[in-house]
């Protein structure tokens, strides 16, 4: 077993600049991989790649939207010209404009579905390209737990993350030949910048549902990821991890 088991890899990680995206950032590099730091946000981004940077990573910054093809494009060419390859792409940018059926606007709806469902469309794209050429890869988008059991107020949302386990299982299987693998990980309720405004008392309803008793960490969710990005889980292709304290089994 090598010390650093994502040595000479390059990871692109979307929305790598808060949250679940830079603890995931930031466990692939400890694991030795060169990370390509993506986030709309660009002074979380440039702080993140610094993070990485003291690691003895090297770290290239982008701040595409994913949700922009153009964008998209521009970052990929970039990513080959500067690291030469793409070995893991990390679909993880995503983001909930909540709203009950009878009040959801068009644009809530479809700023959800061009963020969380084309950008991995985009990004996907993109990656399959380099990987199918390198005849390696391993993609993971992120998912959620409120696309397995629904969630009031989540319409968009949920459509969105369920369609992302959709794509997951049809990738894994349009991709396998190329010795790619694509697999999804459904986080339950994890205490990032996303979820600090839920109200506390609905914090409380949903802790009680967790048999585990406690929220996720952003660091939880990296770990699994962390395994779907190298060799340890060659053998697994279009699948759904959950990591969510058995809040849904
Ligand atoms: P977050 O809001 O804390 O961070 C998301 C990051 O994505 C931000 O830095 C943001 O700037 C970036 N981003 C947003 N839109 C972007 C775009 N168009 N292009 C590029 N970057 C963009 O979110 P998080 O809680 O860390 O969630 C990460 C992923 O995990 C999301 O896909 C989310 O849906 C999923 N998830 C989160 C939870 C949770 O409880 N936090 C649960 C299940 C699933």
């Amino acid at each position: 077993m090598t010390q650093f088991p994502l040595k000479d890899k390059v990871a692109l990680v979307t929305g790598a600049g808060r949250g679940i995206g830079e603890m995931i950032a930031l466990a692939l590099a400890v694991e030795g991989a060169d990370i390509f730091v993506n986030d709309i946000d660009r002074i979380s981004a440039e702080t993140v790649a610094k993070k990485i940077n003291s690691t003895g990573r090297k770290t290239l910054v982008h701040t595409a939207d994913i949700a922009d093809r153009n964008e998209v494009g521009n970052m990929f060419s970039q990513a080959i010209k500067i690291f030469g390859k793409i070995d893991i792409l990390v679909n993880n940018a995503g983001i909930t404009r909540d709203n009950l059926i009878l009040n959801m606007t068009e644009e809530e709806w479809d700023m959800v579905m061009d963020i969380n469902l084309k950008g991995v469309f985009n990004c996907t794209q993109q990656a399959a390209v380099i990987m199918k050429e390198q005849k390696s890869g391993k993609i993971v988008n992120l998912t959620s737990v409120s696309a397995q059991m629904g969630n009031v107020g989540q319409v968009n949302y949920t459509a969105s993350k369920a369609g992302v386990i959709g794509m997951t299982k049809t990738l894994a299987k349009e991709l396998a030949r190329y010795n790619i693998n694509v697999n999804a990980v459904a986080p339950g309720f994890i205490l990032t910048p996303m979820t600090k405004n839920i109200p506390d008392t609905v914090k409380q309803i949903i802790l009680q549902s967790i048999p585990l008793g406690r929220p996720g960490k952003p660091e939880d969710v990296a770990k699994v990821v962390k395994f779907l990005s190298t060799d340890d889980s060659a053998y697994v292709t279009g699948q759904v991890i959950s990591c969510n304290g058995g809040m849904y089994l």
